[in-house]
């Protein structure tokens, strides 16, 4: 899914190419990723910006707030393909492509700064300056659900969502079942180090490469997507779990689920 390493290389990109363009007409391949009248969406761009995990064309009175979700993808001028959503024409001849093979993406023609169903927003920035240990150790304390749960959730923190969340916990060290308030101040520490190491490293990586509009670079992951490959930094085989209707993937040897000593004593004894 686009996150938000993609997001951030992706919208300068589309602010680029597009600002001052007109959506002069629009037409939906897929309409049941549209929370709008089509029809409607018309306008000068004026901007492009990420708001959370949407990108979001600003048009005067309205904004096109796009949320690609899993697989959702932006194209200009690219070849009319089987996953093409919707296609909008620019009064100056190119179409701004919306590409999504599973449907899962929203689009949406709002006021400005409207609130959109399901677009989770409001957390810290994880790369700016008021990221420091003691701002995520706030936010996780009395938080019960499991570290795998707190990391994607955007309105704690404008960071991650599947995909990163596994590589952070995996440079963590840390299970993703784990409970976050039950995480100690050295695990807290070493949870902070990761998300901007692994978040702001994949932002730069992808910045440096300089994929196409429409790739996602993955290719740098260290657990996502490699059940079964040996762990990069062990050997052990990197295995799955699920976790409230999402997948974890995770090295079984440096992500160990100890929850407490009586849940680990509890294991062993059974054996
Ligand atoms: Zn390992």
């Amino acid at each position: 899914m686009p996150e938000r390493p993609d997001l951030d290389y992706v919208v300068p990109r589309l602010r680029e190419a597009l600002a001052g363009a007109e959506i002069a007409g629009a037409r939906a391949r897929k309409p049941v990723v549209l929370r709008c009248a089509i029809d409607e969406v018309r306008g000068r761009i004026e901007g492009v910006s990420r708001r959370s995990a949407a990108v979001v064309f600003h048009c005067g009175a309205r904004d096109l707030v796009v949320i690609p979700m899993l697989a959702g993808r932006f194209e200009i001028d690219g070849r009319d393909s089987a996953d093409l959503a919707v296609a909008f024409t620019l009064a100056d001849g190119r179409v701004l492509q919306y590409r999504d093979d599973v449907q899962m993406g929203k689009l949406w023609w709002t006021a400005p700064g409207a609130a959109i169903p399901g677009l989770g927003e409001g957390g810290i920035d994880v790369l700016g300056a008021a990221f420091a240990v003691e701002a995520l150790s706030r936010l996780a304390r009395g938080r019960r659900e499991q570290v795998k749960v707190f990391l994607m959730d955007k309105t704690a923190l404008d960071g991650m969502g599947n995909a990163y969340a596994d590589e952070v916990l995996w440079a963590a060290k840390l299970h993703p079942k784990r409970t976050t308030a039950r995480l100690s101040p050295a695990e807290i520490a070493a949870l902070h180090a990761a998300i901007v190491e692994v978040v702001g490293g994949a932002t730069a990586t992808i910045a440096a490469r300089r994929p196409a509009l429409p790739e996602k670079l993955r290719d740098f992951l260290h657990v996502r997507g490699k059940k079964g490959d040996p762990c990069d930094r062990c050997g052990q085989a990197i295995r799955t779990v699920g976790i409230h209707g999402h997948d974890a993937y995770y090295c079984p040897a440096c992500q160990p689920d100890a929850e407490g000593r009586g849940f680990v004593d509890w294991r062993r004894a059974s054996k």
